[in-house]
């Protein structure tokens, strides 16, 4: 367990939940993530390596950090991730080690991530039917994602859960599909309300599925469900059927979750990003390679946290007009600005 004081920022949030992207490439084109026919890409040379990754996660567990999920892009398109999982493994003052998967590779490395040290692993399920997927992501690999799954339950992971994005035309009509297989595989589904992050460029506020039609949708098959109060900082509020199944919501467009965000973001080429929605961050990769020391670093870490105030998703909520964030010139300008860079 970690003993360093509790650093929190400007709201009295602490720093605990870290989310590190190892690549801003993913091998799918989800429409709510990556709608456009071309990218630009970040340098290869400016990818942290696992050594400079490895730094960085002792320097923030040093100063409170206990959680760790590591994302992309895709991350499993990282070549030879379970070397990184197992060096951070090793930090001792971590409790949990997490990582978010569209599920394509998961078969192929569920048991070498398990033995190095993994603990938990999410993966994104938008739709039980290929041809939605190939319409809608531009994949053709459904079932590699239902045997990662399977995979992934046989490999002994403390957790497996579902990400599912929802949107309205789109999969609004396989909310209780969804959950009905996440009970048969025994695996909690989370369903994410539609997010106007940068990337998102086709987001409309018609296309979002609240929270509370989402509980509509699925009170209309199971009857009613019961809110669990766990008071934790997770993003997610839990619900269980009257069987005692429990799923997720998601609503950080219709009810932002910010008071209760203790998470930080970590781009694939060392930007550290205090919100989703931050425009600026502070290049953790130059100090590294200009030879700062990690107490340098520490030092500028509990500055930039203990005066951040950021709210984003909280902000764009109260905006009368709300539409796109970024448009596709922005994004060009700047990848960072991409929440494939960002890791959700
Ligand atoms: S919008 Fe920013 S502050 Fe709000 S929950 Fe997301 S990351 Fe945290």
């Amino acid at each position: 367990m970690s003993s360093a004081p509790l650093l929190t920022d400007r709201l009295g949030r602490p720093l605990r939940n870290l989310r590190i992207s190892v690549t801003d490439r993913c091998n799918m084109r989800c429409r709510y993530c990556m709608p456009e026919a071309d990218y630009v890409w970040l340098p290869r040379q400016s990818i942290l390596t696992f050594e400079e990754i490895g730094r960085l996660a002792g320097i923030f567990t040093g100063l409170g950090v206990t959680k760790l999920r590591l994302t992309g892009g895709e991350p499993l398109l990282r070549h030879d991730l379970p070397t990184l999982v197992s060096l951070l493994a090793g930090n001792s003052a971590l409790h949990d080690l997490a990582l978010t998967t569209n599920g394509i590779l998961l078969q192929r490395h569920a048991l070498a991530l398990r033995a190095a040290g993994l603990r938990r692993v999410t993966v994104s399920l938008d739709t039980l039917r290929p041809d939605r997927m190939l319409e809608f992501a531009r994949s053709a690999r459904h079932g590699d994602v239902l045997r990662g799954i399977e995979s992934a339950l046989g490999a002994g992971f403390d957790s497996v859960k579902l990400n599912t994005v929802v949107i309205a035309g789109y999969n609004d009509d396989e909310i209780t599909d969804l959950l009905e297989f996440g009970r048969r595989q025994g695996v909690e589904v989370r369903f994410i309300e539609y997010m106007d992050v940068g990337g998102a460029t086709g987001w409309s506020p018609a296309q979002v599925v609240s929270q509370g039609q989402i509980l509509q949708a699925v009170e209309r098959r199971y009857g009613p469900v019961t809110a669990r109060h766990e008071g934790s900082w997770a993003p997610a509020e839990r619900f269980a059927l009257r069987d005692g199944t429990v799923f997720g919501v998601i609503a950080s467009t219709t009810a932002p979750f910010c008071r209760t965000c203790d998470r930080a973001r970590l781009t694939a080429d060392g930007t550290w990003l205090l919100c989703l929605y931050g425009e600026q961050g502070l290049d953790l990769r130059e100090l590294l390679r200009i030879g700062a020391d990690d107490a340098e670093i520490a030092a500028r870490l509990t500055a930039g946290w203990k005066a951040r105030t950021d709210r984003g998703a909280e902000q764009r909520a109260t905006l009368a007009e709300r539409g796109v964030l970024h448009q596709i010139e922005t994004l060009r300008a700047d990848p960072r600005r991409e929440m494939h860079t960002r890791g959700g």
